[in-house]
């Protein structure tokens, strides 16, 4: 473990530009579990009658707002959580000049309130909610303290979340700017992730740079392709490089 936190350390120093990669195992490090796992998935399909992929989705919010929002609100809003460590760790490489880009699937925007600034938010966030006829902008808080369907205050239309849901298509410029930044980095960290991610692997394909690392509790055979594999927690090993923030 020190020899893999020493190599990590050497191939950071080294870098010119790099880029971080934040998938599930980053979320769930400060609490939030997700959809996947069987048993959440159980749990929500027991307490709304559908399952995850079948609510958080654009026909749900459409057709069935009321069962849409009662999902999103008890599950997502009342559930967000706080930046973990390796979110702080992450901002306290970028105020280093050690991290150039952070790209995360997570909604929670943990990376920006723990204090990073050059993020892109591949899925949006939680924190941004529009109306789509007026374009009115709302809080996180408004939605989450809306009783029932959130309205807008100017045409009652409904509030639209800026999340992707599931399904739904990646805004262009986004997946431009992620693949840009992906092929400009030296090294490329991958947190809480595999190289096979059905989020991220099409992205790290244009990855061209000298060194890719993946930080992930879960072994998975497609890791052999990566130069550096730690089968730790992200925040974990992050914390031992030695960055503090403040
Ligand atoms: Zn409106």
């Amino acid at each position: 473990m020190d020899r893999d936190i020493s190599r990590l350390k050497d191939i950071l120093n080294r870098s010119n530009y790099t880029v971080a990669v934040c998938g599930s195992g980053m979320a769930a490090e400060s609490g939030f579990l997700g959809f996947k796992m069987a048993e959440r998935a159980y749990e929500i399909e027991r307490a709304y009658g559908a399952s995850p992929e079948e609510i958080f989705t654009g026909g749900y919010y459409n057709t069935r707002t009321v069962q849409f929002f009662n999902f999103y609100k008890k599950e997502m809003l009342e559930k967000v959580p706080e930046p973990g460590a390796g979110s702080r760790v992450l901002a306290a490489m970028e105020k280093a000049g050690r991290l150039q880009c952070i790209i995360t699937a997570n909604v929670f925007e943990q990376e920006q309130r723990a204090g990073c600034e050059n993020v892109i938010n591949l899925h949006g966030s939680v924190f941004a909610n529009r109306c789509p006829h007026c374009g009115e902008n709302y809080a996180m808080e408004e939605i989450r303290d809306a009783k029932g369907v959130p309205h807008c205050r100017k045409c009652n239309s409904v509030v639209r979340p800026l999340v992707s849901l599931y399904g739904e298509m990646i805004d262009s410029r986004v997946m431009t700017r992620t693949t840009e930044e992906i092929g400009r980095a030296d090294v490329l960290l991958l947190l809480g992730t595999t190289m096979q991610s059905e989020v991220f692997s099409n992205y790290i394909r244009y990855f061209n740079g000298k060194a890719l690392v993946i930080i992930h509790k879960e072994s998975h055979f497609s890791d052999k392709g990566a130069d550096l594999v730690i089968l730790d927690e992200p925040g974990r090993v992050l914390d031992q490089l030695g960055y503090t923030n403040g």
